[in-house]
């Protein structure tokens, strides 16, 4: 699926926006300076000031948390991106919410799942059948992950007549990792399968870093767009205002935002490091909030999922959540090339898919009560250009690359994109990323 044209356009726009702004301001000198303030960003201006180190966060946009973004919703907490603490017994930010005391709350207590097919609630016989193509596809993807690096749906390509497939294949792939089965490492599936229990954080991951994350990270400076990084000798990073000197830049934006060439880097980048980029595509995981004139709640328990057998592989689905939390409102999530294709045809497109997935799955009752619906955008946002990134066949190592220090510690690329330890795409792995990283420098 090529978004490369959209892309363009919209980074295309935004660099036009930066180069209005241009004006010549200060040169400070620094021992580290930190490109994005999402997790990874916080988490190495906060590493670095309790190493010592004098640390300038740059932020393009106007808010800190990058893909965590917390708005309200029916009066609530709702997460546009991140939404769940995964791993919660190894991922570094459980401890740091309680210390500060957060409230969490264990997601998987609160849900119950419930499956359809063709409109009907799934018997124990469409459970059972479920349950055996997934041991099947576990199969047979850790065998061709263990032979070689094909890409997710070549690996699983023997059950293809098994009318579970394509449910159990989008899942894996769509709608947990964002990514195209056709185009993702067997390797990178198997590196990344989440494990262990699922946290919320009750006031949601964007407000999180906002509340306890920033203030921990020290200088930030909001509407900071850094628009060239020269790393040869002294390290030289310049904003659409300002530049700044430090011996070293950690920089964490997106692999969409690298691949989009936003930032100028002088020398150029080497080789291997492009190549990573290049193998480290963005997903795309769209998630939305449907809110509704439904005083019965529909009939569902607070933190029921629901998901339908998807009818053929690459057919357009969708999942929701309802009342997660016991909030006012369903949330629902459509991944991989289906979310690309509707986040290039537009708002209006993605909601009326939104409504026609819910009448599927809820009625067509419920889904003429809707009364809002909230989309994110993060395939279109030129600060991010997707959700996470997952790497192409043959590219399992490329996280490893990217990570790889250039420059004696000049320059360190930081992430979801760079974790190694099964944490890639989460929240989690970007903090011990931009911890990594500042013990890097
Ligand atoms: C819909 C969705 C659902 C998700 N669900 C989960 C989940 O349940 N659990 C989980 O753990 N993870 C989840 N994730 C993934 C998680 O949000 C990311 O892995 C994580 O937030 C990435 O953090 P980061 O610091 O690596 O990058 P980012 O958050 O992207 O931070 C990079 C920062 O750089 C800034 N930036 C970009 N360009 C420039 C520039 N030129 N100059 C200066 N700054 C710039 C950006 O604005 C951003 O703030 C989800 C993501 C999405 C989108």
């Amino acid at each position: 699926m090529d978004n490369s044209g959209t892309q363009m356009a919209i980074v295309k726009q935004y660099l036009l926006t930066l180069v209005s702004q241009f004006r010549v301001g200060d040169m400070q000198n620094l021992d580290v300076i930190v490109v994005g303030a999402g997790v990874a960003g916080l988490a190495a201006a906060h590493t670095l000031r309790g190493m010592g180190r004098t640390v300038v966060v740059l932020e393009a946009a106007d808010r800190v948390g990058g893909r965590a973004l917390t708005v309200p919703v029916a009066g609530e907490a709702f997460d546009l991106g991140a939404t769940w603490l995964h791993d919660a017994a190894r991922n570094p930010l459980v401890p740091i919410a309680r210390a500060h005391g957060e409230t969490l709350i264990d997601a998987d207590a609160a849900r119950a799942r419930r499956l359809l097919v063709d409109g009907r609630p799934a018997t124990h016989a469409d459970h059972a059948a479920y349950a055996a193509a997934a041991d099947r596809f576990e199969t047979l993807a850790r065998a061709a992950a263990s032979a070689g690096d094909p890409s997710l749906a070549d690996a699983v390509a023997a059950m293809e007549d098994d009318p579970w497939l394509a449910t159990v294949e989008t899942w894996e792939a769509a709608q947990i990792a964002a990514a195209d089965a056709r185009d993702f490492s067997v390797r990178d599936w198997r590196d990344n399968a989440l494990e262990g229990a699922n946290l919320w954080l009750a006031g949601g991951i964007g407000g999180f870093c906002a509340r306890v994350l920033a203030p921990l990270a020290g200088d930030i400076r909001l509407g900071a767009p850094v628009v060239s990084v020269n790393w040869d000798g002294l390290v030289t990073v310049a904003t659409a205002r300002e530049s700044f000197q430090a011996r070293s830049c950690i920089v964490t934006v997106s692999t969409g935002v690298l691949a989009a060439g936003t930032i100028g880097f002088t020398p150029p980048l080497p080789a291997a490091t492009r190549d990573a980029i290049a193998g480290l595509p963005m997903g795309l995981l769209s998630k939305v909030a449907v809110e509704g004139d439904w005083p019965d709640r529909l009939g569902m328990a607070p933190g029921t999922s629901i998901r339908q057998r998807v009818p053929a592989r690459y057919a357009p689905t969708m999942s929701f959540h309802c009342w997660p939390s016991g909030h006012n409102y369903v949330s629902g999530f459509v991944g991989g090339p289906t979310a690309w294709a509707l986040a290039r045809a537009g708002d209006d497109a993605m909601r009326d898919f939104v409504r026609a997935r819910f009448a599927d799955l809820l009625g067509a009752d419920a889904a003429a009560r809707i009364t809002k619906i909230t989309l994110s955008g993060w395939g279109t946002d030129p600060l991010h250009l997707g959700a996470y990134c997952y790497a192409r066949p043959g590219a399992a190592g490329a996280r490893a690359v990217l990570g790889t220090p250039l420059g004696d510690g000049r320059l360190i690329f930081a992430g979801e994109a760079t974790r190694t330890d099964g944490l890639a795409g989460t929240v989690g792995g970007s903090w011990l990323a931009g911890e990594e990283a500042a013990r890097r420098c």
